[in-house]
């Protein structure tokens, strides 16, 4: 039998093989990493079984089958594939060296979510190898293609194996960062996305002439500004959620919990702290961002066509009738002649609903339990992210799907914000080291209720 240091070890082992892979999506190219865990599995007489469903993509699954008399969890799905680099020459290592120093791992993929991968792969050989015997069934699922909409992983795997995929409890990335002290975030839901393209028409006529033409680039620009100044319906459910498990004093709670005083709040928080401004804005309302705009064929005529593509990110309830009735009542006169239609498709497009699970499930305090040794009394404080996983796919069929994993109480809170998928990725050994231990402990523990 390994040591538990031996088993930690190893772990970072799988990690930085993992990051040494570059699975950067588009294309992905799983195959690679997917191949590596198998045989990390099959080293430890784990069974697992290796699912095509691209060229050089796949996804692995293994069950330990229960005694049909519990609820069944899921470690996953969690992804393999990776975005890009991005400016190379702001990484301060090989972004694919799968460098340690500094007591972290370096490298792209390492927070987002590889380090939830390793970790997951060998609580779950762990409890195999112990000979466990769960009253419902533990099932591991790793994946490929989450980064651009998980076509090729998770959507692929609820259609061709639906019966694995269904499961009572999941549990994958955005959960366990310390926020306070002994206060975790526990991801239990996401916001949609409805992107739309935004098209306008004018009539093309000499610009050297343009004196009250019908110019589709003014207007346009024109609508870019008042997308952007829009104030859609605010809904504070989400933030008192957070505000209620973060043990603020009253005054504050209260600030959080009144949209009149939501501004202000905002303007306080973005002074100090821009990001989690950021994110309270995000959770209290539907997001409107026009990110591109394109119009015109040439220099000297008025521009007949422009069309704005803009990222629209909704919360749970909040449907495609709403966001277009929204789009055409923040461009005003002009949101009467605005077409408003689908992008067309692009690598990373997709349309999702917003999902939540139950902050309260029975799942929740085996949680707090599997967390006790690093924080002790841990509370969980329940939230919704901003972007999406692929949990949402599970949340649509009923499963109850968390954000779960232990970040080291030197994690700070930023970390989730401005590292994935920028320079410097990377994650503390000692955050491996306890999301391994809270994986095992919460398996063996809720699975033997
Ligand atoms: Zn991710």
């Amino acid at each position: 039998m390994k040591t538990e240091t031996e088993h930690v070890e190893d772990t970072i082992q799988l990690l930085v093989k993992l990051v040494q892979n570059k699975c950067i999506n588009p294309p992905g190219n799983e195959l690679k990493s997917i191949q590596v865990i198998e045989k990390y599995l099959k080293d430890r007489n784990v069974p697992c079984q290796v699912l095509k469903s691209a060229p050089n993509r796949s996804n692995l699954i293994s069950e330990i089958k229960g005694q049909n008399s519990g609820s069944s969890l899921m470690f996953g799905p969690s992804h393999v594939d990776v975005v890009p680099i991005g400016n190379k020459s702001a990484w301060e290592v090989d972004p694919f060296g799968g460098i340690i120093k500094d007591e972290h791992i370096w490298g792209r993929g390492t927070l987002d979510m590889l380090f939830i991968v390793a970790t997951q792969v060998q609580a779950f050989a762990c409890l195999f190898q112990e000979g466990f015997k769960p009253k419902g069934d533990l099932k591991l699922c790793i994946v490929a293609d989450e980064e651009a909409g998980g076509i090729f992983g998770t959507e692929w795997l609820m259609k061709h194996q639906p019966d694995f995929m269904s499961v009572d409890y999941a549990l994958s990335e955005a959960g366990g960062i310390p926020i306070a002290p002994g206060r975790l975030l526990l991801g239990i839901g996401e916001k949609g996305a409805a992107w739309k393209r935004v098209s306008f028409k004018g009539t093309p006529t000499h610009g050297s002439m343009p004196y009250k033409s019908d110019n589709a680039v003014i207007k346009a620009a024109i609508a870019a500004e008042r997308l952007n100044n829009y104030t859609p319906p605010i809904n504070l459910d989400y933030i008192k959620l957070m505000a209620n498990s973060l043990g603020l004093s009253k005054i504050t709670q209260l600030m959080l919990s009144h949209r009149i005083f939501l501004p202000i709040v905002l303007k306080m928080a973005h002074k100090r702290n821009p990001v989690m401004a950021r994110l309270l804005h995000a959770l209290s309302r539907m997001t409107i961002s026009p990110n591109i705009i394109h119009g015109g064929t040439k220099t000297n005529v008025v521009a007949g066509e422009a069309y704005l593509d803009v990222d629209i990110r909704i919360l749970p309830n909040q449907d495609d009738e709403f966001v277009v009735k929204h789009l055409r009542k923040a461009m005003g006169e002009m949101g009467k002649e605005a077409i408003i239609e689908r992008p067309p498709d692009q690598p990373g497009f997709f349309t999702s609903e917003g999902t939540a699970s139950d902050p309260n499930s029975e799942i929740v305090p085996f949680m707090c339990k599997a967390v006790s040794e690093v924080y002790p009394n841990a509370q969980f404080v329940p939230l919704i992210v901003a972007g999406a996983t692929d949990l949402r796919y599970l949340r649509e069929r009923g499963t109850q799907a968390y954000g779960f994993s232990l970040f080291d109480p030197e994690t700070p809170l930023n970390t989730m914000a401005t590292l994935p998928h920028g320079p410097n990725e990377r994650i503390s050994l000692k955050t491996v080291e306890y999301s391994l231990m809270a994986y095992y402990n919460l398996a063996k523990e809720f699975l033997n209720q």
